[in-house]
């Protein structure tokens, strides 16, 4: 990593490479060929799976209906959320084989002489799912029961981020609780939870902050999205300082207002027959646990007391 590091990065990407160092040297995180994919270990494990029995405890007043996907979703209703057009950098589709026996002897002859071969693929039905709530919309066709419903979901999200900050995964973990119901509710809820899972956090010890987010949106008109998302406040995100005065804040969950944005393509009502609008609390499951390892330290057996106990660990 030395000669790396001697090459000229900025302190922040010191910074980052030297955490993400430590994680691997502690074996916490597992290193792969491609940034931002990673093995976990059973103590990041154990970390992750306590945090998460912290979460759903914290939700437990909301009795939402626990559900859960695969990390990959029919094409048919990716197309349903609009994600292509607002972030096709980080889209990712799923490609598989369909030809014959020709095919597949070209196929293996320009994989034989090292030329590509995934021009021989096509695309799949599934694409992978950016944003867990996501495959929960789709079978929400139809009418909503009178006061909304709330749902708990969970599951790996893939990103076409690649980057050597150990913050900034390829595929991760999210749990969200997600509201769909009246605009107001919706509101109601979105704020009335972003304090709860502030109290939540801080009670693990981490220095959160709320801060409104803009999104990365994509190119010229993207920049028009981010600008009425912060207008509008529509989505607040709880950030931790990780990198000290060298970086902003990294968010490690986030309150969202979708308004009508999803529930409208994919034509989920309420009771009366509005269109119904949607509000979701989602927690980046990695992120959180390292901001728990870099606020509380690598070694759990020397985190405060309190937090231990908190977390069971
Ligand atoms: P978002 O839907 O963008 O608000 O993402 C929800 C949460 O997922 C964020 O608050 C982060 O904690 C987490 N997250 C988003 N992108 C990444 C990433 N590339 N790597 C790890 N966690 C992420
Ligand atoms: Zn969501």
């Amino acid at each position: 990593m030395t000669d790396i590091l001697d090459t000229g990065l900025s302190e922040l990407d010191r910074a980052r490479l030297d955490f993400r160092a430590d994680l691997l040297d502690a074996g916490l995180l597992i290193g792969t060929a491609s940034p931002g994919i990673y093995g976990r270990s059973g103590t990041f494990e154990a970390i992750l799976s306590d945090l998460d029995r912290v979460l759903t405890e914290m939700a437990a007043p909301l009795r939402a209906t626990t559900v859960r996907f695969p990390p990959v979703y029919p094409r048919v209703d990716f197309e349903r959320t609009d994600y292509i057009a607002s972030f096709p950098d980080l889209s990712g589709i799923v490609s598989t084989f369909e030809g014959g026996d020709r095919e597949h002897r070209e196929l293996l002859a320009a994989r034989e002489e090292g030329r590509a071969w995934d021009g021989w693929l096509h695309p799949a039905d599934v694409v992978l799912t950016n944003a867990i709530c996501h495959p929960l919309y789709a079978t929400l066709e139809g009418r909503l029961p009178e006061g909304g419903s709330v749902y708990d979901v969970f599951g790996y999200g893939f990103r076409h981020e690649p980057s050597l900050d150990p913050m900034r995964m390829q595929s991760f973990r999210m749990h969200e609780f997600v509201y769909v119901g009246d605009p107001d509710g919706s509101q109601d809820y979105r704020d009335t939870w972003l304090d709860h899972a502030m109290e939540t956090l801080q009670s693990l010890g981490l220095p959160v902050d709320a801060v409104p987010a803009n999104d990365p949106f994509f190119g010229r008109a993207g920049k028009m999205l981010v600008s009425a998302q912060l207008r509008e406040n529509l989505k607040i995100e709880i950030v931790v300082p990780i990198y000290g005065d060298l970086a902003e804040a990294t968010a490690i969950a986030s309150a969202n207002c979708q308004r009508d944005h999803l529930t409208a393509g994919f034509g989920i009502h309420t009771a009366d027959g509005e269109v119904a609008h949607a509000a979701c609390l989602a927690f980046g499951m990695e992120r959180t646990t390292l901001a728990l390892l870099r606020t509380h330290g690598l070694d759990v057996e020397s985190w405060p007391l309190d937090v231990r106990a908190r977390l069971g660990l």
